[in-house]
């Protein structure tokens, strides 16, 4: 591997894709955060990074393109398949694989510059190995932990947490440990044998922390993960002096703890509650306990007459759209509701789905306009003078039970309100539970009614009723 230069050694064609890289990762990561500016956002990024690749393709020190070809075109042979073939709804997943591969990157770059420094007997300074220590353990339990959530979300692994006794005390234990070797080798770094210890510790730490997260928890999770892919390629800058890799792991790594924040916000979970709470215990659904209760229900043509009949609705949509694909019926159903000169608006949770901001991609994608579009805090306030809020496949983040039961693993996390409308519908294919596999109250209220079936075909059907104006 060559040495890579210092910054300031490089060329000006290099510097200059540097400066102009950069300045495009700031300005989309400042247009992915609306979404009516996000498609430019993701275009300015991706122009960026190939701006970024062909600056540093132009450095002197890389003299043979065999290889970087090979690997190009087995990474495109891999991500193009990835990101075609993958549904939207498996997006988390494939965003826990892709971090850990940059994991993994990371931390065998930063054993590569380890080992060619020790070998070739080449003096490490201590700031390069303090941060070499940290980019290698970052890099490595980045990997292993991206592979333990993609394993969760696939539901390759169990999605609950697994707990078992002594678990924070063993996990700061090892931490401490590691951390301590880490130490140890900055101030010795000719201390070859520890490596592959620290190496491996920083593997394990990355499953053992992983493991006790699960349920509602885990998009928390992967944004964490993602800025501790953003720290460890920051790292990876300072150890190759290169600016250009600090300045966009900074930007990666701050960006995905910001968001972090946002959803432990969103969840009203602290950072030390995620990381050592086991939140989302998965429990299931009795069929004897559902049977119990009862519920009503109606069929498209008389959810439509009562939309119909209302002069404001709010559509909350969930997982179960995603899945559906029912977006582009909902915006036909909101258009036709709207010419009617009723007040149609959607109420957007903050975690509804699988990813941050799901909702509002497939209702961007569905040229709803963004107008329509409300947040949570927004609507809440308006619930109890809509006449109409109907739930498009939502179930967790409209259950009431988050804010009054202390037993239930989502109590605490802010939910759309929807229980305060005049009336509630549920669009779904069952009674069954949603991600956190618990029973939904909502939905044996005297004022729901639920609608049984797959989100487009009954959308569809709604759509249908109210054209026909049967
Ligand atoms: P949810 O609680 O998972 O519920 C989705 C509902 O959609 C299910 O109850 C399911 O019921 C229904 N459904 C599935 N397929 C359907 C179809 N084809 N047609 C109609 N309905 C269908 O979803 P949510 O209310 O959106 O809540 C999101 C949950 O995921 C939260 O617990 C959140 O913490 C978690 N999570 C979020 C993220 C994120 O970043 N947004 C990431 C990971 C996890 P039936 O089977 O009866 O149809």
């Amino acid at each position: 591997m060559p040495q890579a230069a210092a910054t300031s050694d490089l060329p000006l064609v290099t510097q200059i894709c540097y400066l102009v890289a950069s300045a495009l990762f700031i300005l989309s990561l400042k247009w992915l955060s609306a979404p009516s500016t996000s498609r430019r956002g993701v275009l300015v990024g991706e122009i960026g990074m190939g701006v970024a690749i062909l600056g540093t393709l132009m450095m002197p020190e890389i003299k043979a393109f065999q290889w970087i070809i090979v690997t190009l075109l087995v990474g495109t042979a891999v991500g193009v398949p990835l990101a075609m073939l993958m549904p939207m709804t498996a997006v988390p997943q494939r965003t826990a694989l892709s971090h850990s591969f940059g994991g993994l990157a990371v931390g065998c770059v930063g054993a590569a510059e380890y080992y060619m420094r020790v070998r070739h007997h080449q003096s490490i300074e201590r700031f390069t190995m303090g941060v070499l220590s940290l980019e290698v353990l970052l890099g490595f339990l980045t990997f292993t932990g991206s592979l333990m959530a993609f394993g969760k979300l696939q539901e390759l692994l169990p999605s609950r947490p697994l707990v078992y006794r002594g678990q924070n005390f063993i996990n700061l234990t090892l931490l401490v440990i590691a951390i301590g070797v880490g130490v140890w080798l900055t101030i010795d770094p000719t201390k070859q044998s520890l490596f592959p210890v620290f190496v491996v510790m920083s593997l394990l730490f990355g499953v053992l922390l992983i493991i006790p997260i699960g349920g509602a928890d885990m998009p928390t999770v992967i944004s964490l993960l993602n800025s501790y892919a953003g720290m460890s390629a920051s790292a990876m800058g300072f150890v190759l002096d290169n600016k250009l890799l600090i300045i966009a792991g900074a930007l990666d790594g701050s960006s995905g703890f910001i968001l972090s924040i946002i959803m432990c916000k969103a969840m009203n979970r602290s950072f030390t509650n995620v990381l050592f709470g086991a939140f989302g215990q998965a429990t299931t659904v009795t069929a004897g306990s559902i049977e119990k209760k009862s519920y009503r229900s109606a069929l498209p043509k008389g959810a439509a007459q009562i939309l119909s009949s209302a002069t404001s609705v709010v559509i909350v949509p969930g997982y179960g759209m995603a899945v559906a694909q029912a977006q582009h019926r909902v915006r036909e159903l909101s258009d036709l509701l709207t010419k009617r000169g009723i007040d149609v608006k959607f109420g957007i949770h903050p975690v509804a789905g699988r990813m941050p901001g799901h909702m509002n991609v497939l209702l961007a994608e569905a040229d709803i306009p963004y107008d329509k579009l409300a947040e949570m805090e927004d609507v809440n306030p308006e619930m109890s003078h809509t006449d109409v809020v109907l739930v498009i496949g939502a179930n967790d983040v409209t259950n009431p039970a988050a804010r009054h039961d202390k037993s239930s693993p989502i109590y605490g996390m802010p939910i759309i309100d929807c229980d305060k409308a005049r009336t509630v519908m549920v669009i779904k294919r069952s009674m069954s539970s949603g991600f956190a596999g618990i029973d939904n109250e909502l939905y044996y209220m005297d004022k729901t009614l639920m609608l049984f079936g797959d989100a487009k075909g009954f959308v569809g059907e709604m759509v249908k009723a109210l054209s026909s104006g049967d």
